[in-house]
């Protein structure tokens, strides 16, 4: 392997943050390694390539399912092995979170793999629980029910129940009880041997997380019951003669939790609530400890939002360890530990892949070669002859004066003292001067701060062809970190140093911050733009949350996806499911595509009938607007609807 290529994984933080999944071939184009064997890959670029010959430009959503695969055997293993050493006699469930991503092919894949060891499903709201009483689950496996509930909801799972789902009804408010238990008892007057659901409790626990999810946790904490209401939920269910309904403890404490001793200390806290509700003779069994088990985007195996200071071993040891510690000093069974780990599953099986469009300029730069006059005021006269006589001495002093100057010029342009054309020379003269002394303050050992800043507000910014709302909604709104790659050219070293601009009319559409192993990046190594040649991005992790969370800002819609499987000869595309069109990105809010349709070609003919426009070229006009129905919501390189 080439050592611009070793150079480039480590620039990118591939080894760090990729969990054995990626790699660089030898083409320098980013690959995808299959979980089973890292002999089978998948080129990214060929695939990208591919999908353009078959009319899918980018941006495009890549799924790889076996990535969902690797991790649940991964975490099923890490439990396995945690059981066997501690010799825990409770056993290990899953049940994937389906609020993580909804999407069809992430949780039939799931169901497909994780059905072997009776993993199953949760469901926070009606439609949720709706899709998953519609889907197959292994006979054993549980479906748990989160969320707030109204009657409806609570008759959903005694529908459940009846279609012979192992459903758990977890109580996160009083009303809930009544539901369930006014429901039980209809039940059993129908028919004594009718299959009910079972009862669970969430608990708010003391202990809180880290991270940005902190305040799932602790008193304070939206979701939960208080020890009162615990003990009253005991109580009515003694009253109705039905504790044996109540077999589940459950808590969460927040998602991407970054640090293992905070969990440890739920754990405990946990594990003790459980003990003691056990010894009140109420024959709970599972003990759920939630989601939370953190993705390391950075890969810097710290407590950092963005990473995580444990992997799935050390995760699983402290979980069995705690509980069981817990129990066996309560003298009460081990239960079988549930987990509701859906961001640790599914973030790493979705890759976005776009094309950079363009860059945009901050740096002002001469369009013709600039000729100085002796009418130019002295004001541009002063900001050439610095440009002219700067040097690595000088530098630092003559970048001060040459921002003294910009501020005069402006000042005298908004005065009227100077034209139009002498501000834009003066333009180009400052930023002339700014990278000059960038190149002489880049060279000295220590750069000062004020360097950095020019460093930054000169670096490139890059458009690339997507919808930070749409595909990374969370480094948007929580400044939540996703690995940025190029998927090719990895063997040649990258000479620009950019930021990124998405395609919406929004300043937030921008993305700034970028992994790193030590700190957190404000720019981003990428390789110069060549006309004429596309130059693609994967935005890595993409997996969890983002495609679900994501909006319609600007009306750009879902952008096409592809599932790719990963064999011996390389991959094989499964599956293209095209992204939104314009058509659908305007139904999205209620728009009538005939009405508007018809509206459009009302006032071509009324144009026609006035004799402002051609019979022949308003029929080419209308022609082309109702074909705009069927395009992609995002810049396409040829421009042409879709096939
Ligand atoms: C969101 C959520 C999860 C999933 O958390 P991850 O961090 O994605 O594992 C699990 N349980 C509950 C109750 C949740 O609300």
């Amino acid at each position: 392997m080439s050592s611009v290529i070793e150079q480039s994984i480590e620039t990118y933080g591939i080894d760090n943050w990729g969990a054995d999944y990626f790699g660089v071939n030898r083409k320098g184009n980013l690959i995808v390694q299959a979980p089973e064997n890292e002999n089978f890959t998948a080129d990214v670029k060929e695939i990208v390539d591919d999908l353009r010959k078959r009319g899918v430009d980018t941006p495009v959503l890549l799924r790889f399912p076996q990535l969902i695969v690797g991790q649940i055997r991964k975490l099923q293993t890490a439990f396995k092995k945690s059981i066997r050493e501690f010799a825990y006699e409770g056993g290990h469930l899953c049940v994937f979170p389906m609020k993580v991503n909804q999407n069809r092919a992430v949780i039939e894949e799931y169901l497909r793999e994780g059905s072997k060891y009776n993993f199953g499903l949760e469901a926070g709201s009606k439609a949720e629980l709706y899709a998953a009483l519609g889907l197959d689950q292994a006979r054993d496996s549980l479906l748990v029910l989160n969320g707030f509930k109204d009657r409806e909801f609570v008759q959903l799972a005694f529908a459940g129940a009846a279609a012979g789902k192992n459903v758990v009804i977890v109580i996160e408010k009083l009303s809930e009880l009544d539901h369930t238990l006014a429901l039980t008892k209809s039940a059993l007057e129908d028919d004594a041997n009718a299959a009910l659901p079972m009862i669970g409790v969430r608990v708010k626990l003391y202990s809180k997380g880290s991270g940005k999810w902190e305040k799932s946790g602790g008193e304070a904490a939206k979701f939960g019951l208080t020890t009162t209401e615990v003990l009253e939920v005991v109580r009515r269910l003694q009253e109705a003669g039905q504790t044996d309904m109540l077999r589940l403890l459950h808590f969460h404490i927040g998602s991407q939790l970054t640090d293992i001793k905070r969990i440890k200390n739920a754990m405990k806290e946990a594990a003790r609530t459980y003990a003691k509700i056990r010894k009140m003779k109420i024959p709970i069994e599972y003990l759920d400890v939630g989601g939370g088990m953190a993705v390391d985007y950075d890969g810097s195996r710290t407590s950092f939002e963005s990473s995580a200071n444990y992997n799935a071993r050390e995760f699983a040891n402290d979980v069995i360890y705690v509980i069981k510690t817990v129990c066996d000093d309560e003298n009460v069974p081990h239960p079988t530990i549930i987990q509701e780990c859906g961001r640790y599953m599914s973030a790493y099986h979705a890759i976005l892949v776009t094309n950079v469009q363009d860059e945009i300029e901050t740096v002002v730069e001469s369009i013709t070669p600039m000729e100085l006059s002796k009418d130019d005021p002295p004001v541009v006269h002063e900001l050439y002859d610095l440009r002219q006589s700067i040097n690595a001495k000088n530098y630092r002093e003559y970048y001060h004066d040459s921002l003294e100057l910009r501020e005069d010029l402006f000042s005298m342009f908004n005065l009227g003292l100077i034209d139009l054309e002498a501000k834009g020379k003066g333009e180009v003269l400052f930023w002339d001067i700014c990278e000059k002394a960038d190149q002489f303050a880049q060279l000295k050992k220590y750069v000062s701060e004020e360097f950095d800043d020019l460093r930054r507000l000169m670096c490139a910014k890059y458009l690339a062809n997507f919808s930070v709302f749409r595909s990374m909604p969370d480094n948007w709104a929580l400044e939540q970190l996703f690995p940025i790659i190029p998927i090719h050219k990895l063997n040649k070293k990258p000479a620009e140093y950019a930021t990124l601009c998405d395609i919406t009319c929004d300043s937030d559409g921008i993305v700034d911050k970028f992994v790193d192993l030590h700190d957190v990046k404000s720019v981003l190594e990428l390789h110069k733009l060549v006309r004429g040649e596309p130059y693609y991005l994967a935005m890595m992790l993409v997996g969890a949350y983002q495609e679900v969370m994501g909006n319609n800002h600007n009306l750009f819609g879902v952008p096409h996806e592809a599932h790719v499987h990963i064999g011996e000869d390389g991959y094989i595309i499964n599956k293209v499911i095209y992204g939104a069109t314009l058509g659908d990105a305007v139904s999205a809010v209620r728009f009538d595509t005939s009405s508007l349709h018809d509206t459009f070609r009302r006032n071509v003919l009324q144009r026609i009938k006035d004799g402002k426009l051609s019979n022949a070229d308003g029929s080419k006009v209308i022609e082309f607007y109702e074909d705009q129905v069927e395009s992609y919501t995002y810049l396409t390189p040829n421009g042409s609807p879709r096939q």
